[in-house]
């Protein structure tokens, strides 16, 4: 009998409601779902494919495994064997070395009722706040930038927008292959408006720029600058809202202060563009009903990220191009849930319910809804993930957890990473999937539930919380991800606070989820309101829902600050000065290309999923470096020949294509291929490990190569 699950894609950000098709052991199909307001039943490619890829238990993880040492291989035990080895060879580090020499590196692939008991298990158990997660990869520029300018996480803006805006900005984004279904609500409104201006900022002529009405391809890196050219022209065009700036903003005079120095000239000089386009950038802007911003990993995979948010929110707040229907800064989560994440506080500088850590009276709130003492919270931020990997790397930490993710290939500079996890005493990789990069580095491995197998909530990009539900059983002895986290704490406890054995007591996701909406009552982020019971009957709902008379009981917030009152202390917004800065590694004589890395429209990460789908191969068949066809000219290289592309820290092989949507002095690598494709980890071979000092998240984006041709034996 055929059985309908609705359910949620668990690919991007975008967040889109699926119906599963299953007929009780097997997935036989899948449509969107027409009653999800993220995507009213559209589905992207990656989205329609989704029952391939659990079609089939090669390379499923299906069984615990443990290794006795490095030289052995891997056997399988049953589940007891496997949760006590971990709580056990935790414990036994934390007593020796104490609670910083354990760390946690998770995903925004986990649901919201996984990243909470990890945190809970990191934070509240153990006491060490080194529990980062892979969207420190994806999207903590952003964070800081809302925090930093409106006082809060979180994206004002909802998808609606999409359709009220008449000046749509994409700061890279290629949002045609990265959000599919969002572009194409763009597209029709597009269609349907002859007012509607879309401007691409990017280094590459992507499918989103092709399609742009002005298509800005700056220099690698240039973006503060033309955000700070643009609001000098909207100041000297008085295009500013004065009145808006005074009452519900602060430090806009120092801004001024320093934007008087990027004229248009000056500034279009450092991106690479003409004067005229950053002005007629900057009018088109300022002059909208509604100015909507959409940016995502060009902004963020930055040494400079925050300050490329910081700098792009100024000319919203300059403008009021915020707060307003189809109005506002909007960041694209890249993971489905890279948003709960957040909202648990399951990353190494925050506390739950967005909390901060260095607040001792945020500690001592979260100590009493835990009941622990507050002492058991540590005040010290944790280590962000490259900080992570570089302390395993000089023997600090001694044991790592990963889960659902794969750093062997996700993160920069891949020679470290290798080096790091060789040198940890102890490897735990909880995963769906064997054939990653990371999982030959296990001492453990925990099988996890996947996709169509699993039950929870995931927060998409315009703070929409949707269930998650399992379609099927998994294969094999697979469990939900939060179950084995549990298990573990349960043991752990056990063993390192004895008098205490009440912290993980969940018996299903569901208690998880009501313990996590406790925390966050009184909060921005407030979703008292809500309940599986409220998802279960009226669907998806957005942040903040509290249980009060505006919202009624089952209607979230589709727009944050309208009545121009920000989360800052004072209810005003801030104005922050952003000095334009230089990549973290320029090109130079031995180095001479910046190196773009991106991804491809049909597969997703580290491609343990969307590899196992042959359609999907259809769109791009292989791993390449696209090059400008001037440089291969100069060079005397040809499409299709092997190219070493490297840099100061790596490098690797790739077939050579040619291409002008990349500017001579460029080249460009998808982010994708790995050790299952190359001979190699993929492009994170060459990228460098400098992070951002405000959010610590990596300059993925950029590094200077070389590219010659392959000395082949
Ligand atoms: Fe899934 Fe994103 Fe495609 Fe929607 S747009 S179907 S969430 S991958």
């Amino acid at each position: 009998m055929k059985t309908i699950t609705r359910s949620t894609c668990c690919y991007c950000g975008v967040g889109c409601g699926v119906l599963i098709e299953s007929d009780g052991e097997k997935i036989t199909g899948i449509q969107g779902d027409p009653a999800h307001p993220a995507n009213y039943g559209r589905l992207c490619t990656k989205g329609m494919t989704l029952p391939l890829t659990v079609a089939s238990k090669t390379n499923r993880a299906l069984y615990p495994e443990i290794r006795i040492n490095r030289d052995s291989e891997r056997q399988r035990v049953d589940w007891d064997t496997a949760l006590d080895t971990v709580a056990l060879k935790f414990a036994d580090i934390i007593r020796q070395h104490g609670p910083d020499a354990v760390a946690f590196y998770i995903s925004g692939q986990l649901l919201t009722e996984d990243y909470y008991v990890f945190n809970k298990l990191a934070k509240g158990l153990i006491g060490t706040n080194n529990i980062d997660t892979n969207s420190r990869l994806c999207m903590s520029s952003a964070v800081s930038g809302y925090k930093l300018s409106l006082g809060a996480d979180g994206p004002p803006t909802c998808y609606e927008d999409l359709e009220l805006a008449d000046c749509v900005l994409f700061a890279g984004s290629n949002m045609a292959w990265a959000h599919p279904v969002l572009y194409r609500r763009l597209e029709a409104a597009k269609a349907t408006r002859a007012d509607v201006k879309w401007i691409v900022i990017d280094p590459r002529r992507t499918d989103t720029a092709a399609m742009a009405d002005l298509h800005l391809q700056i220099q690698p890196g240039t973006d503060v600058a033309l955000f700070n050219g643009m609001l000098h022209h909207l100041i000297w065009e008085d295009l500013i809202d004065p009145q808006f700036v005074a009452e519900h903003t602060d430090g806009f005079a120092e801004l001024k202060q320093l934007v008087r120095d990027y004229t248009p000239r000056m500034a279009a000089e450092i991106c690479g563009i003409t004067e005229a386009d950053l002005m007629t950038a900057a009018e088109w802007f300022g002059r909208s009903q509604g100015a909507l911003s959409l940016y995502c990993m060009g902004l963020n995979q930055s040494a400079h990220g925050t300050d490329k948010n910081l700098a792009l929110i100024n000319l919203h707040l300059a403008t009021r191009q915020i707060g307003k229907p189809g109005a506002g800064p909007f960041s694209l989560t890249g993971q489905p849930n890279a948003m709960g994440g957040r909202e648990v506080g399951g990353m190494a500088t925050m506390l739950a319910a967005h909390r901060d850590i260095t607040n001792a009276d945020h500690r001592a709130e979260i100590a009493r809804l835990w009941g622990i003492d507050t002492e058991r919270l540590s005040p010290t931020p944790g280590l962000p993930a490259v900080e992570m990997f570089n302390a395993i790397r000089a023997g600090k930490i001694k044991a790592l957890w990963i889960a659902c993710t794969n750093p062997v290939h996700s993160m920069p500079d891949l020679n470290l990473i290798r080096e790091a996890l060789d040198t940890a005493e102890f490897v735990v990789v909880q995963e769906a999937f064997l054939n990653t990069d990371t999982v030959p580095y296990a001492d453990v491995v925990l099988p996890a539930a996947t996709w169509g197998e699993k039950s929870g909530t995931v927060t998409n990009s315009e703070r929409r919380i949707s269930r998650v539900r399992p379609a099927i059983q998994g294969p094999g002895e697979v469990r939900g991800d939060w179950w084995i986290a549990n298990e573990v704490a349960r043991r752990l406890e056990a063993q390192i606070h004895p008098a205490r054995f009440s912290l993980f007591g969940f018996a299903n996701e569901e208690q998880v989820f009501n313990e996590h909406r406790r925390l966050t009552e009184g909060k921005d982020l407030d979703i008292t309101g809500l309940s599986y019971g409220v998802l279960e009957s009226h669907g998806p709902q957005q942040w903040p829902m509290p249980i009060v008379e505006a919202y009624g009981e089952t209607r979230g917030q589709a727009r944050r600050y309208e009545d121009g009152v920000f989360a800052t202390a004072d209810g005003k917004a801030r104005f922050n000065v952003t000095p334009y800065l230089p990549v973290a590694e320029p090109t130079n004589s031995r180095y001479p290309f910046h190196l773009l890395t991106g991804r491809l429209r049909d597969q997703w990460h580290g491609m343990s999923r969307t590899g196992r789908v042959p359609r999907l191969f259809a769109h791009t068949p292989e791993a390449a470096l696209t090059m400008n066809p001037l440089d291969a000219e100069r060079r005397g290289l040809k499409a299709g020949e092997l190219v070493k592309v490297s840099s100061k820290r790596g490098g690797l092989i790739l077939p050579l294509g040619l291409s002008d949507e990349v500017t001579t002095g460029s080249v460009f690598a998808a982010m994708h291929w790995n050790g299952q494709f190359l001979n190699s980890g993929g492009i994170n071979e060459s990228t460098i490990g400098a992070v951002d000092r405000k959010s610590f998240q990596p300059e993925l984006k950029h590094a200077a190569v070389r590219v010659e041709r392959a000395d082949l034996p």
